[in-house]
């Protein structure tokens, strides 16, 4: 093990940088180097933006979002259309939708996807918030907006089966071809799915 080149404060600096995702040790130091060169401009309201974030932070008890305000920003807002929900794994793919402007909805947070090989079942996610949400009459449809991974596809087929009798429109995410892709460089799984769910042109 190298020789510390710094004090105990700041190698605990690193150290907890690190463990953010994308930072590896190497970019971790530099990320630290960095916040300590600047010190007024950005490390001083970083702490006090994290001191902040800590002590207000909540998970929206509507739709599992996280927001300073409960229920969150997006379940209050009434220019949003109240009869879509939008279930997403996570809050990283509501954020990702919004960055997107793809839908003006509200959104329900699953909190992950059912994986029986990791031990999750439908009690260690947000699948009944969800159904009774659907059931709420006022819904009219729900997208799932999950991975297109074999978890992700599993989770919609069950929430799917959950909402056959909720009276609502239960719809997925297409799959196929990205947008500025280019054929030749994609998987055979995409290529069939994007030929099957072919549209009218
Ligand atoms: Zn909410």
């Amino acid at each position: 093990m190298p020789a510390a080149v710094a004090g105990p404060e700041i190698e605990r600096l690193i150290q907890l940088l690190a463990r953010l995702p994308g930072l590896g040790p190497r970019s971790a130091r530099r990320a630290a180097l960095h916040l300590i060169k600047k010190r007024e401009a950005l490390m001083a309201p970083l702490g006090a933006a994290l001191a902040i974030a800590m002590e207000k932070i909540e998970v929206c008890k509507t739709c599992g979002n996280i927001d300073t305000q409960n229920p969150c920003t997006v379940c209050t807002d009434d220019r949003r259309d109240a009869s879509i929900i939008v279930a997403v794994a996570d809050v990283a793919d509501l954020w990702a939708l919004e960055r997107a402007h793809a839908v003006n909805s509200r959104y329900h947070v699953l909190g992950g996807t059912l994986s029986p090989l990791d031990g999750i079942g439908p009690q260690d996610i947000s699948i009944d918030a969800l159904v009774s949400r659907a059931h709420g009459g006022e819904v009219k449809e729900v997208i799932l907006a999950l991975n297109a991974t074999v978890d992700g596809q599993t989770t919609a087929h069950y929430i799917t089966d959950l909402l056959h009798d909720a009276g609502v429109k239960v719809t997925r995410l297409a799959h196929g071809v990205p947008v500025g892709g280019e054929l030749d460089y994609l998987d055979e799984g995409t290529l069939t799915a994007a030929i099957k769910q072919r549209t009218l042109f």
